[in-house]
């Protein structure tokens, strides 16, 4: 279980984001619905802010991704190729006494509805064995409700990717290695969710398929295929990077952007899935999980940390399945590949040949397919290798935002206390968002309200802002209220209309105080520069 002291850590930031307007409960007029939450004005910025930033760095930073926006509902046939239908499942147990339904793997940490102060164990009800529950929520597309119009809400953005694979290549004038990027909703009906919106049944995610050549053409083309340190930025991609290099670039490129967004290393921990519990195609997989405050912790006393995203070599199976269940190839052709096997000596041809062979053979009997048709698909698909075809493997960046919103703000939330001259001391609440991220970019404010020539500079200041950035104007209160108002919204500069700023000190006509929100610095910049001094430190 996490430390009791730190569920005060969540308590107090589930609060904040209540009465701050970051999160709220779905429906909450009704008594809520369990697993769906809303974000309020602030969280809608937070979450905008956050995807945009994925998205500019994911696609339009970059030469090698484009994006796509696909539809939620789409045909079944795709998650029968992608084996949601048959096994995308969470193990379920009840219990027979409190008539509890729980995930099998999470018995300990649940609560028992008979007595929800109380774990489960604390029931001591007899549990009925673990029953495999598919996660994805079912619907029916026409007016007919019969198992022919079933359809499913995605579970995953990624799959769509693969579906339009060829739509996009032959669009895109994009060529292996390149990458599809998408974000947008997804939906798992979760046995039980939990810890706030971090296990949600509707969340948004943010996923990149990156197609590679298959580790065989890159040795054709180049000889031999990079060797990569296992730790570390590989640095700029490489013409003779295999998969394990790829993988770790798209690792470490993702460490870069959340420490960009504020999330520096040592808020972060990295679990290297074990052979055991990668599935069978995938080569390797890292998870990047952030120390939310509900983590448990290792024998150190350390926080062990919570999945935000996971980093996937999937080899070639997405494309293949997709490939084998709609009867459309999914292969390209690589001229160079062509060009350079022609040229190989026999032995490394044989060699290549055999290596390409035997993991596509693999791949098809592990996916039903009989061996002896295994083996001629095999030798077809090897044969193609030898002309410059072949099937592109992929490497998976799939990262949830609601999930990252919830670090952020975990990450950000810190309190100061005063005490007055009477021994009174007041605790306020600071969100050290990154600029970046920061909902609200700017405070504005006019030192005050009933002073007209202040306010009209004050509104005129928020106006030549607001083309470029979130910005909050507020008279109300004392001034220091209203820096704690945008402390407690996580707004990174403050900028005050003074008498100054009227030309009482001629020489500060037309400047403005920015106040820094982390420490309260303040500094006097004109008006005319305020843009380009924002600019850079919010981009
Ligand atoms: P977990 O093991 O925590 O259930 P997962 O490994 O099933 O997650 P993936 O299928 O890899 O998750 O999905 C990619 C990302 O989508 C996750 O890293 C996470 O950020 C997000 N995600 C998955 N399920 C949920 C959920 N129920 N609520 C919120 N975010 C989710």
């Amino acid at each position: 279980m996490a430390d009791p002291k730190e569920n005060v850590q969540m308590e107090k930031i589930v609060s904040l984001c209540k009465r701050r307007g970051f999160i709220f409960q779905s429906s909450e007029i009704y008594g809520g619905i369990n697993g769906f939450w809303d974000y309020g004005p602030l969280g809608a910025e937070l979450k905008r802010n956050v995807k945009e930033l994925w998205w500019h760095a994911m696609t339009r930073q970059r030469e090698d991704v484009v994006g796509l926006e696909a539809t939620i509902i789409m045909s079944p046939a795709i998650w029968k190729a992608s084996g949601h239908v048959d096994t995308f499942s969470d193990p379920m147990i009840d219990c027979k006494t409190c008539k509890g339904r729980f995930r099998a793997d999470q018995t300990d940490e649940i609560p028992c509805p008979q007595k929800p102060s109380k774990c489960v164990n604390d029931c001591h009800g007899e549990k009925t064995a673990p029953r495999a529950f598919n996660l994805m929520f079912q619907t029916f597309v026409g007016p007919v409700q019969d198992d022919s119009a079933i359809a499913y809400l995605r579970p995953e953005t990624a799959q769509a990717i693969f579906a339009q694979f060829k739509n996009v290549l032959e669009t895109s004038r994009q060529k292996v290695p390149f990458g599809i990027a998408q974000t947008g909703k997804a939906f798992r009906n979760e046995v039980t969710p939990r810890n706030y919106t971090f296990r949600s049944r509707e969340f948004e995610q943010m996923e990149l398929e990156f197609f590679i050549k298959p580790d065989e053409a890159v040795e054709a083309i180049h000889g031999s295929v990079a060797s990569v340190p296992t730790t570390g930025h590989p640095g700029e991609p490489q013409s003779n990077w295999g998969w394990q290099a790829w993988h770790q670039y798209w690792v470490e490129e993702r460490v870069r952007f959340y420490e960009g967004i504020g999330l520096n290393r040592t808020t972060l921990a990295f679990h290297r899935q074990t052979p055991e519990e990668l599935a069978h195609y995938a080569r390797a997989c890292v998870d990047i999980l952030f120390k939310f405050p509900f983590s448990k912790r290792d024998e150190q006393g350390e926080l062990k940390g919570e999945e935000l995203e996971g980093i996937a070599a999937r080899s070639d199976f997405d494309l293949s399945q997709h490939a084998r269940f709609s009867g459309k190839p999914m292969g390209v052709f690589d001229d160079e590949l062509r060009a350079a096997w022609g040229k190989l000596p026999k032995e490394k041809s044989d060699d290549l040949w055999r290596r390409y062979y035997d993991n596509r053979k693999r791949y098809l009997e592990k996916s039903g397919v009989a061996p002896e048709a295994a083996a001629k698909q095999a030798t077809e698909d090897a044969n193609g290798l030898a002309k410059g075809q072949y099937v592109p493997h992929v490497i998976e960046p799939s990262a949830g935002v609601d999930r990252l919103i919830l670090a952020l703000i975990a990450n950000a939330y810190s309190e100061t206390s005063k005490t007055d001259e009477k021994g009174k001391t007041e605790t306020n609440v600071v969100l050290r968002f990154h600029p970046r991220v920061a909902p609200i970019k700017v405070g504005v404010l006019p030192l005050l309200k009933n002073k007209p020539e202040l306010v009209a500079k004050a509104l005129a200041v928020r106006d030549l802002l607001r083309p470029w950035m979130n910005v909050y104007y507020d008279d109300g209160g004392s001034i220091g209220r209203r820096y704690a108002r945008q402390d407690e919204a996580g707004t990174p500069f403050c900028v005050t209309i003074d008498f100054d700023s009227l030309g009482e000190k001629p020489e500060l006509l037309n400047t403005v105080t920015i106040r820094h929100r982390d420490d309260g610095r303040q500094e006097r910049v004109a008006i005319s520069d305020l843009v380009n001094w924002l600019l850079p430190q919010i981009r």
